[in-house]
């Protein structure tokens, strides 16, 4: 784990090696400081050399800008290279979540995978920052100003050392309280941040309810839990760096009063007792550090660690190694014995044969649950079979690249999925880079233009938040013309016009039997007139497939569709 997060620093190495080295040399003017110090005391000031004393002074100041300097270096150029390992982990873990196949958005939680591209790697950039270099400092630090305090005075020294413990022991009771806190914390600000998105994408179902109180008093509950934890983190942290404080500035008094002493009976200089005093402090800065480390450690490497899990997650559905890239598909689907099911043990198809010849349409029916849409997503590989094969003009679907598949096919659903921003960009979705000239003729072919012309702002209006401001029927005719953009040789809908009105149905009926010519077209739809004009019906039962044959053939049989076309016409 420890080797995979360095293969992160790799891109970054010059940035490190500076930021590194400057960090090191920050930390030895830190430990030379004091020695000048005493040094200035015992040595210089007998002398009563005026002259050397600004002389070194001077020294001093270039010591103390040139540490400043460095400093400045560490933190931002330190900072710099953290932002750029978040960044870059940001990037490869957006690219990977892009490639996943269906069932892994079937089983994972968006706000999941918000909370890792956003928290988690904001630890982890933390800890990519500090992690190396501030141990690495501290342990150099610490180890160097005790060995210093040594060679001044041992008996000194071990006094001194006395308070690593105690202030050990305090830090580490702090932090396990502190993480509690911050993991109560955390889970709080997530229960707050879900009932605020609820509220807010919900707020129509609310205020038709007007549920507004309502929705105002939970919120308000949890907004006190959050407090009432944020309070406890604070009072943790309040109590830790008081204590810290206290200790420190306890034991300071402690070395001066014993190393006074030890000045009397002629065992340490005056220098050297400033020198002292000032090197305990060198010392409690490492144990700080540390302490803040052992806070973000854990933290960053959960991140990390539920990061690589995500990282490592294959692809379900993947090209093969010599796949091939198909120009144009004919669009002759042959299924061949498939069986398929989400869940291992509970196969929702079992050994469906089907053929549609290419430029026919196929319309499925058949009681909702049955398998339809799921028969239609096989076919651009949202899911690859258990068993059985479906091939396209011949060609197994498995042996040609995803991306060149589904290059050929169109799939218009009930639901639209809008993106927030223009209609002209939501229309050109279909087809990236298309001209102004071709999204209007796309839109002209699905009879959106008139209501586009009555719009101000036209082509350039914001249709809101996913589509917001449009009507059921003019997101349908948005994505057709997508579809026109796309002008792919196979064509899916599924139950494209179900949700809507009979007069909005019958102009998207039109636009869609447009877009259906010449295309090898599979119509899944309710309401039995949208598919008179079919080529072929086919009648999916949770058994399979159940009758096969032209809308008269099939009304001749007197099978399942004609009883469903007698009782939908019985209502009407
Ligand atoms: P239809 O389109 O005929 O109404 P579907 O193909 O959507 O039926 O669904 C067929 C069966 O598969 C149903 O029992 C449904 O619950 C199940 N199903 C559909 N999609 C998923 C999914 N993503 N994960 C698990 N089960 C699913
Ligand atoms: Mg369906």
């Amino acid at each position: 784990m420890i080797k995979r997060f360095f293969q992160y620093y790799k891109p970054h190495k010059k940035l490190f090696a500076l930021d590194f080295s400057s960090a090191i040399v920050v930390a030895l003017l830190e430990l030379a400081f004091p020695l000048a110090v005493a040094w200035f005391i015992d040595s210089l000031l007998p002398t009563g050399d005026w002259n050397a004393i600004v002389l070194v002074s001077l020294g001093l100041l270039v010591m103390y800008v040139s540490s400043t300097f460095l400093q400045f270096i560490v933190n931002y150029w330190g900072h710099m290279l953290g932002i750029n390992i978040e960044t870059d982990m940001r990037h490869q873990l957006f690219h990977h979540v892009q490639r996943q196949s269906f069932r892994f958005f079937d089983n994972t939680k968006t706000g999941h995978i918000m909370s890792r591209v956003t928290n988690d790697l904001m630890d982890i950039g933390e800890l990519a920052h500090h992690g190396p270099e501030d141990l690495f400092i501290a342990v150099m630090t610490f180890v160097g100003a005790f060995w210093i305090m040594l060679t001044i005075n041992v008996k000194l020294a071990v006094v001194a050392i006395l308070i690593v413990p105690l202030l050990v022991w305090l830090i580490t009771y702090c932090n396990i309280r502190m993480n509690k806190a911050w993991k109560q914390m955390y889970s709080d600000i997530a229960d707050v941040n879900a009932r605020v998105e609820d509220s807010v994408s919900g707020v129509r179902v609310v205020q038709s309810f007007t549920n507004e109180e309502f929705e105002i008093g939970r919120f308000s509950k949890d907004n006190k839990k959050f407090r009432l934890a944020k309070l406890v983190a604070y009072k943790v942290m309040s109590f830790s760096s008081s204590g810290i404080y206290m200790m420190t500035r306890f034991f300071t008094l402690v070395v001066l009063v014993f190393g006074a002493w030890l000045s009397f009976t002629g065992e340490l200089s005056y220098g050297n007792l400033v020198g002292f005093v000032l090197y305990v402090n060198v010392l409690f800065k490492p144990i700080d550090k540390i302490s803040a480390l052992m806070e973000l450690y854990p933290k960053g490497m959960a991140g990390f660690k539920r990061f690589i899990e995500l990282i490592d997650m294959e692809p379900e559905v993947l090209d093969k190694k010599d796949a091939v890239e198909v120009e144009y598909l004919r669009g002759d689907i042959k299924f061949k014995d498939v069986t398929f099911g989400y869940e291992n043990n509970r196969p929702v198809l079992q050994g469906i044969n089907l053929q549609i010849p290419a430029g026919e349409t196929v319309a499925f029916v058949g009681p909702s649950g049955a398998g339809k849409t799921t028969i239609c997503s096989l076919i651009p590989r949202f899911y690859d079979v258990n068993e059985g094969s479906i091939t396209i003009d011949g060609m197994d679907i498995r042996e040609l690249t995803k991306k060149s598949l589904r290059s050929q096919i169109g799939i218009v659903q009930q639901d639209v999925f809008l993106f927030t921003g223009t209609l002209r960009e939501n229309i050109a979705y279909g087809r990236l880079g298309a001209t102004q000239e071709e999204v209007a003729e796309a839109a002209r072919r699905a009879h959106l233009e008139d209501f586009i012309h009555s719009l101000p702002d036209g082509y350039e209006t914001q249709i809101g938040e996913r589509g917001l401001k449009l009507s059921g029927g003019q997101k349908q005719r948005l994505a057709i013309a997508r579809m026109f953009l796309k002008n792919p040789p196979i064509l899916i809908l599924d139950e494209a016009t179900s949700a809507l009105d009979t007069e909005t149905e019958m102009i998207i009926q039109k636009a869609l039997t447009e877009l259906a010519k010449n295309r090898t077209t599979l119509v899944i739809a309710h309401r039995l007139a949208t598919i008179r004009n079919a080529d072929r019906i086919v009648v999916v039962t949770e058994d399979g497939i159940a009758e096969e044959g032209g809308h008269d053939e099939l009304i001749e049989q007197g099978g399942i569709f004609a009883n469903l076309h007698r009782v939908q016409y019985q209502h009407q």
